[in-house]
């Protein structure tokens, strides 16, 4: 989408002969529409073959091509895979169980494959009814926040939460994020999500000041939700009608936004800044962003993701990682946060490394808004 029309379409026609490279010529390679193709791959093939085949098909189209200037251009791709008769006796059929497999495997991961399983149409219904739902999730007060407390290292004060949304579905009970955030940005929903996400942790931050608790809150803000170019305003606007002070709301966003967005990235987290909000750097780790383009980002605060403290105090690479991720963090003047914090061991290693704070079950899971005010009434530090 951002390249333009012509890059757009010499693209595709390198792709395309790449594709057709990889196919022998019995078969059948044909563009469906977009940046998708079909093929069909005649003759009897066992799950091996055909795997290979995959294999070779996303190897062949990942390697760096150049389109107009753009040199060491690299795409991936997503292979679903139905086969004549199990899946399907029609083409038509077969083509619908594959377009479900892609999505599996786009689900799993980019640049991989999945074979067609009857229970990915029932996932695809699940996936279809929420969505119809959620419409009715922000407008009927379905959402509720949860808040994970996070500790400083050095006196072990609760110095910060992370406000987690959850959809409590009258049906299907509490819907966990990871179900209904990808396809609420998809359907860009997530805005009016997000939107709903910041006023009640601002509405939070107000009741607890109430009762004399002062803790910022962290909201996320997704990738999604940048598609409005005004959002930085937005949420200036939003916590200056409610009165609160400005630091006492942090956004995080993902590691993934800086690599796609880098300028308007920038411009949004110096808006914020400029008005006192801070920014957290989430999943850190996780997006390979070049460490030229994390000097440029003001942010004050990184968060090495879960993958990498998990297991860390077995795994001596992962542990060389965090500690890297920490040291990198500390000689651009952010304070460093590890999420997933589940055992003594992993705090005392993080502690060791001057981590400055924790996130994770062995504090505490994310809690609704009483338990979380009992949590921080009976805390000793
Ligand atoms: P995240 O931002 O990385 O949030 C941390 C996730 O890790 C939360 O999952 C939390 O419950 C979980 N977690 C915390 N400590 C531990 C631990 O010690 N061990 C393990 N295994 N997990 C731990 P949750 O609440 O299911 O949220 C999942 C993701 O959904 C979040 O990942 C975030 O990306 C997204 N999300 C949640 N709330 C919002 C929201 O309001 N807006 C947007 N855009 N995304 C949200
Ligand atoms: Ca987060
Ligand atoms: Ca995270
Ligand atoms: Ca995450």
């Amino acid at each position: 989408d951002t390249l333009g029309h012509d890059a757009g379409d010499e693209l595709l026609v390198k792709v395309g002969t790449r594709l057709q490279q990889s196919m022998r010529s019995q078969d059948t390679i044909a563009r469906l529409g977009g940046d998708e193709f079909g093929f069909i791959i005649t003759g009897e093939h066992d799950q091996q073959a055909l795997e290979q085949l995959a294999d070779n098909i996303l190897k062949n189209v990942s390697r760096s091509l150049t389109i107009r200037q753009m040199r060491d251009c690299r795409i991936t791709s997503s292979i679903g895979i139905s086969c004549y008769p199990n899946d399907g006796g029609t083409l038509e059929q077969l083509l619908k169980a594959a377009e479900q497999a892609v999505y599996a495997a786009k689900n799993a991961g980019r640049n991989g494959y999945a074979f067609f399983t009857p229970a990915m149409f029932e996932a695809a219904k699940t996936q279809a009814l929420l969505h119809q739902e959620m419409h009715f999730a922000v407008s009927q007060n379905q959402l509720e926040l949860h808040y994970q407390p996070i500790k400083r290292l050095t006196d072990n004060c609760i110095v910060q939460l992370e406000a987690l949304v959850r959809w409590n579905h009258p049906e299907r009970g509490l819907v966990r994020p990871d179900l209904f955030i990808p396809l609420a940005e998809k359907t860009g929903m997530i805005r009016e999500i997000g939107q709903w996400v910041r006023q009640e942790a601002l509405a939070m931050i107000g009741r607890m000041q109430q009762q004399g608790l002062s803790v910022p809150i962290a909201v996320n803000v997704s990738t999604a939700e940048f598609y409005d170019h005004s959002l930085a305003d937005k949420i200036i606007a939003q916590v200056e009608e409610s009165g609160v002070a400005r630091g006492s709301l942090l956004v995080e966003i993902t590691e993934s936004l800086l690599i796609r967005n880098q300028q308007e990235t920038c411009a949004f987290l110096d808006k914020l800044q400029q008005a006192g909000i801070r920014v957290a750097l989430d999943d850190f780790g996780t997006g390979f962003s070049s460490l030229s383009y994390l000097a440029a980002f003001p942010a004050d605060k990184l968060k090495i993701d879960r993958s990498f403290v998990h297991q860390m105090t077995a795994n001596r690479r992962k542990e060389s990682l965090v500690d890297t991720i920490i040291t990198l963090g500390h000689s651009l003047n952010m304070s460093v946060i590890a999420e997933g914090v589940e055992t003594e061991e992993e705090e005392a290693l993080l502690r060791s490394k001057n981590c400055d704070n924790v996130q994770g079950f062995l504090l505490a899971k994310p809690l609704p808004e009483a338990d979380l005010i009992e949590f921080l009434r009976s805390y000793k530090p």
